[in-house]
């Protein structure tokens, strides 16, 4: 089987060290078996993706010496997949439209919690006669899509997947609750999107890091309910900042961009990060 990674950044803002480390792991593990590496834009978030952070990224990774195979791919031109892959699971009676504000859920006493924060307390679950002229989402009954999972000898729904680095995980969906999957402002979440596409470019190996770990959860259902092939995933540590969380902006970490434009050397800093030198005060930490 020929190895097919991918790097899959949202252009809502430049990239920065640790977007090149998870750039440079998807990158090699491909080349290291002489697979495919691609790149894939996502793009769905029409209010906060930028053409001029699309032409970033495709500078700086080439800059980093990361060339891809293939041409580009852009999700915000495959929106008839994510709309198909809807089409199904609203036909198997597994979404419902959620007319609830942000607000409206984190007022709710009663919202339990999940790895990402509130779950949704199910407010919009069973309305009568939904006014889908009323901005609204499109969430998974979550109870219901693991009822249509096909049930093993001892009455449980066994998902697994493939973890380089964890292991055989057990899928545990439940845990994130009644997730969207067709935003209000976007006709997709990210869920549903990436999903799909990993399946559509045939993608067998999901390199990406440890704090998409809790969504994998989520992506297994689909892959069950959709129909698609399970890839298998290696969720790398992040790179995090002196305090010790992810590395982000507020860090104050120069973009990419910025190096670049200061005429540092992309391939010596790919170099680098292979190597494990990491910048002072920037560390690989597990989660
Ligand atoms: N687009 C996502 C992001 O920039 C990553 C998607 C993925 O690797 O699954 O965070």
């Amino acid at each position: 089987m020929v190895i097919h990674t991918r790097f899959a950044p949202s252009p809502t803002g430049r990239l920065h060290l640790g977007h090149a480390w998870s750039a440079i792991q998807a990158h090699d593990h491909a080349r290291a078996h002489g697979g495919r590496f691609t790149l894939r834009i996502e793009d769905i978030d029409g209010t906060r993706s930028r053409p001029a952070h699309v032409e970033a990224i495709l500078r700086d990774l080439e800059w980093l010496g990361l060339g891809w195979d293939g041409a580009v791919t852009w999700q915000s031109r495959r929106l008839h997949l994510y709309e198909a892959a809807l089409g199904r699971l609203r036909g198997q009676g597994l979404l419902y439209p959620c007319f609830c504000t942000r607000a409206d859920i984190a007022a709710s006493a009663s919202a339990p919690h999940g790895p990402e924060g509130a779950l949704y307390p199910g407010t919009c679950r069973g309305l009568e006669a939904p006014d889908l002229r009323r901005p609204h989402c499109w969430r998974l009954d979550m109870a219901r899509a693991l009822q249509c999972l096909p049930q093993h000898a001892g009455g449980e729904t066994e998902l697994c997947w493939r973890d380089a680095h964890a292991g055989c995980v057990r899928a545990d969906p439940a845990a994130a609750g009644d997730v969207v999957l067709a935003r209000k402002d976007a006709p997709a979440s990210y869920h549903l999107a990436v999903t799909v596409d990993d399946a559509a470019q045939g993608i067998t190996d999901v390199v990406r890091g440890v704090d998409l770990f809790a969504a994998t959860h989520v992506h297994r259902l689909l892959q069950a309910l959709l129909g698609l092939p399970t890839p298998e995933y290696r969720h790398h540590p992040l790179l995090a900042g002196p305090d010790g969380t992810r590395l982000a902006k507020r860090h104050g970490a120069p973009s990419l961009e910025a190096m670049r434009l200061a005429g540092e050397d992309g391939r010596a800093l790919a170099e680098r990060l292979r190597a494990g030198q990491l910048p002072v005060g920037i560390a690989a930490t597990g989660a």
